[in-house]
């Protein structure tokens, strides 16, 4: 591909792949989308990017040992709320205390010193053993390592936990989201995950733009 054909659109730098609603239609004007072919209209970026990574199934379980890991999901509240409370809240055993304990652990623990309990028994203690998750490690960013050395230098009141950086769960959401959306848009476009490209879309020009930064 020859770099001379290009047509960029200077200024409209995009933070995901994602092109703008912008780029592809105004605020209120129906459009086909790209993705889902089908019309559409959104009143501001932000639903166009709802519906877009909903399209995508953007949102995956990143629990590499698990059964799920395929298990996909249209919107970041579904699949978070998944992610904390199938693998990442720690719970304590309501009959010893002992813990906190991950929910492999916690099982491990219930089968092999409470086995006087059937099934129902582990679930309901399981379920209310489970501790309410308020921080998680930034080093947990199953998409990077350089996240936690970032929070540590911008010293925006990050909660040290010994050397670990913790971060609200909410801000841990929206990053590890935010890796998942850049994702699957590359994966759409058929880019290896690695790429780092901006990518631009104008409407004579439908094909995506893409610029090595
Ligand atoms: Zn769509
Ligand atoms: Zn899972
Ligand atoms: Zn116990
Ligand atoms: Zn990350």
């Amino acid at each position: 591909m020859g770099q001379s054909g290009r047509r960029v659109r200077k200024g409209v730098a995009l933070s995901s792949a994602l092109p703008s609603l912008w780029d592809l239609a105004l605020p209120g004007q129906p459009f086909k989308c790209p993705i889902c072919l089908t019309m559409q209209r959104f009143p501001n970026d932000r639903s166009w990017r709802s519906h877009a990574f909903d399209d995508l199934k953007a949102y995956r379980c990143t629990n590499p040992d698990t059964g799920c890991r395929e298990r996909l999901f249209g919107q970041p509240d579904a699949w978070f709320k998944h992610e904390l409370k199938e693998h990442r809240a720690l719970s304590h055993c309501l009959l010893c205390g002992l813990g906190p304990l991950s929910r492999p652990a916690l099982h491990q623990h219930l089968s092999t010193s409470h086995h006087e309990f059937n099934s129902d028994g582990f679930m309901m203690l399981e379920e209310g053993g489970r501790n309410v998750t308020k921080t998680l490690s930034a080093g947990d960013c199953p998409f990077c390592s350089s996240w936690e050395g970032q929070v540590r230098r911008a010293g925006t009141t990050p909660i040290l936990v010994n050397v670990t950086v913790m971060v609200d769960v909410e801000q841990f959401k929206n990053h590890v989201a935010a890796h998942q959306e850049e994702l699957a848009v590359l994966a759409l476009l058929g880019l290896p995950s690695r790429t780092k490209l901006s990518i631009w879309v104008s409407q004579e020009d439908p094909s995506p733009q893409l610029l090595p930064t």
